[in-house]
């Protein structure tokens, strides 16, 4: 067999289990920190609220305002309460939304970040950060972005609702599968992605039925950590440019959107990347990729069209012109009918073909 391939591990430090919140205290000790800045959105500043009064003393205060796809202005404001209160250090506690915002004030200020996330989104094990600005959305990839710790604590995950966790969970899964397939992918990663998609087809099922279910709920966390380190190590494709176009352009649901398209950009690629389809359909324990990820999606009652995520129908040639503009690199070539057609499919609901 030949290798051909580049490795470069992150340093992020990652503890991982039930009740990890506790070791919080110890965390910030070791990276020196004595001025914690704590950060949620609002939904979650009732868990800032309990995060700071652990933290006691070092707790420096709260910014509860995190949003989502990072708008600058939030970041600044963000950043001026940083500058008031001396904060040395900030711990953001929350999903994608709120990690985003860590990053970016890592960004403008150097100060080391500690993630403790409570979806499976992944962007605390990237050193990757999207801010918008105007209506358009910026990505940057930067050592300093990548937060110094990790705390996973698998019961912080079980308020997640039945069907966030479900797309969330796909969202995720999504980062492994095009880091199969992806041009610099390398051996390391490849064995996580698939294991990423092994926990998470194990657990969502579950998860879906019960949500409190811990060793799901363990399980399902425990891919996310996997698949966020695909999405740091491996160069992403179609799915990713297809999911950041929708977005952008008619403004749909992050993680949902995700769960719509991965079948359909699974279909797409599925002979041209035939390898890595079929370690897809090992780790779902599915005859097929594209259709197991659809059955899945279904199983989990999750969104299957475009149509119900408020896209319109007209929207099909916009999204097909703009995902052939400066595109990412992807196993299949991207042919304007191909694309036109999968789009057709994922908005009306139809199967993956
Ligand atoms: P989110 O962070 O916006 O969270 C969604 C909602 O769920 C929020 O109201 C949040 O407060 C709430 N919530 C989170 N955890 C909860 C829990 N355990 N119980 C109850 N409620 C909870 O959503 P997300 O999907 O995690 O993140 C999406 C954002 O992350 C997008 O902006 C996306 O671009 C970004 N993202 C970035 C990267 C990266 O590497 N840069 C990777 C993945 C996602």
């Amino acid at each position: 067999m030949n290798h051909d391939f580049i490795y470069e591990a992150l340093p992020t430090r990652v503890i991982f289990g039930q009740g990890k919140l506790q070791s919080l205290p110890h965390e910030v000790e070791r990276l020196g920190a004595r001025r914690v800045l704590v950060l949620s959105t609002p939904q979650q500043e009732p868990w800032a609220q309990n995060v700071s009064e652990l933290l006691g003393s070092v707790s420096a205060g709260i910014y509860s305002n995190a949003t989502m796809h990072t708008p600058v202005e939030i970041s600044e404001q963000a950043v001026a309460q940083v500058q008031r209160l001396e904060a040395d250090c900030v711990v953001a506690l929350g999903g994608g939304s709120t990690t985003g915002l860590g990053k970016a004030i890592a960004l403008r200020t150097g100060l080391p970040q500690i993630a403790v996330p409570t979806t499976y989104a992944g962007s605390e094990m990237t050193p990757i950060l999207g801010e918008t600005e105007n209506g358009v959305k910026t990505t940057k990839r930067l050592p300093v972005i990548l937060p110094k710790t990790v705390i996973y604590d698998v019961d912080l995950s079980l308020t997640l609702p039945a069907a966030l966790s479900a797309t969330s969970g796909l969202n995720a899964m999504a980062h492994a599968v095009e880091a199969l397939y992806a041009q610099d992918r390398n051996p390391v990663t490849s064995i996580m992605a698939e294991e990423g998609l092994a926990a998470f087809a194990r657990a969502l099922p579950t998860i879906t039925q019960s949500p409190k279910d811990l060793e799901a709920r363990s399980d399902a966390l425990y891919g996310a950590w996997l698949c966020g380190i695909c999405l740091a190590s491996a160069g992403m494709a179609l799915h990713h440019k297809l999911c950041h176009v929708l977005g952008g352009a008619f403004d749909l649901p992050h993680a949902q959107t995700h769960a719509v398209m991965l079948p359909h950009t699974a279909a797409y690629n599925s002979k041209a990347a035939a390898d890595a389809m079929q370690r897809i359909a090992r780790a779902l324990n599915a005859p097929d990729a594209a259709q197991g990820l659809w059955d899945l999606a279904g199983k989990l009652g999750a969104p299957r069209s475009l149509k119900e995520l408020g896209m319109p129908e007209t929207g099909i040639e916009l999204a097909t012109e703009l995902a052939l503009k400066n595109p990412y690199w992807n196993p299949r070539p991207l042919e304007a009918d191909g694309i036109r057609k999968l789009l057709a499919r994922a908005w009306a609901g139809e199967a993956p073909s």
